[in-house]
């Protein structure tokens, strides 16, 4: 099964990825860093497919998929 990956590091928490995800594996907890971003977090209960829109769509690339 391919494997999301968020580069917490380089997430700004902006949320973009979030929608892109068809099968809404992203999303933004309540909780920040200690920087005081909402980095994303992963449902890893939920299949990926690896489609890549969530990749495309992060002006960061926060994200990575094994495939
Ligand atoms: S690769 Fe596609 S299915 Fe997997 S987390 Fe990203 S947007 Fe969602
Ligand atoms: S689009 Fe990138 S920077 Fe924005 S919340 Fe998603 S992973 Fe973080």
């Amino acid at each position: 099964m391919p494997k999301i990956r968020v580069l917490e590091k380089y997430c700004k928490g902006c949320g973009l990825c979030v929608p892109a995800c068809p099968k809404k594996i992203l999303y933004l907890p309540e909780e920040v860093d200690r920087r005081g971003v909402h980095v994303v977090k992963v449902h890893a209960e939920i299949p990926c497919t690896a489609c890549l829109n969530c990749t495309t769509m992060c002006p960061d690339a926060a994200l990575e998929v094994d495939e």
